[in-house]
């Protein structure tokens, strides 16, 4: 198991209990890349992190992204612009695919 340090500012759970009020299991926060490590093994799985009580509410906001987009977006100042970035980088995407239909098919 992960040691329940959160990922954002460090604080652990097991020496200051203010950051992690609530029962230990709900400050983990599953990321969409989470994956689980096999039974009985030992090591630390990918994708599953802790967060303290002001990081948690953010880290779940972003539990659709993979682990080290989330992180990017919460120690970002400006996180609103990455995510507006993120968005217009899919407009992109789409008017290429609109072009490619105008080539003629011969
Ligand atoms: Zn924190």
């Amino acid at each position: 198991m992960i040691p329940p340090i959160c990922a954002v500012c460090f604080r652990d759970a097991r020496s200051d209990r203010a950051a992690f009020p609530r029962p230990l299991l709900e400050h983990l926060v599953y990321f969409s890349d989470y994956e689980p490590v096999p039974g009985g093994m030992p090591g630390q799985p990918q994708g599953a992190l802790w967060f303290c009580v002001d990081h948690l509410e953010a880290a779940k906001a972003s539990s659709d992204l993979p682990t080290h987009r989330a992180l990017l977006l919460m120690s970002s100042p400006s996180r609103r612009t990455a995510v507006r970035g993120r968005r217009s980088m899919r407009q992109d995407k789409g008017r290429v695919d609109g072009s490619g239909e105008e080539r003629p098919a011969w």
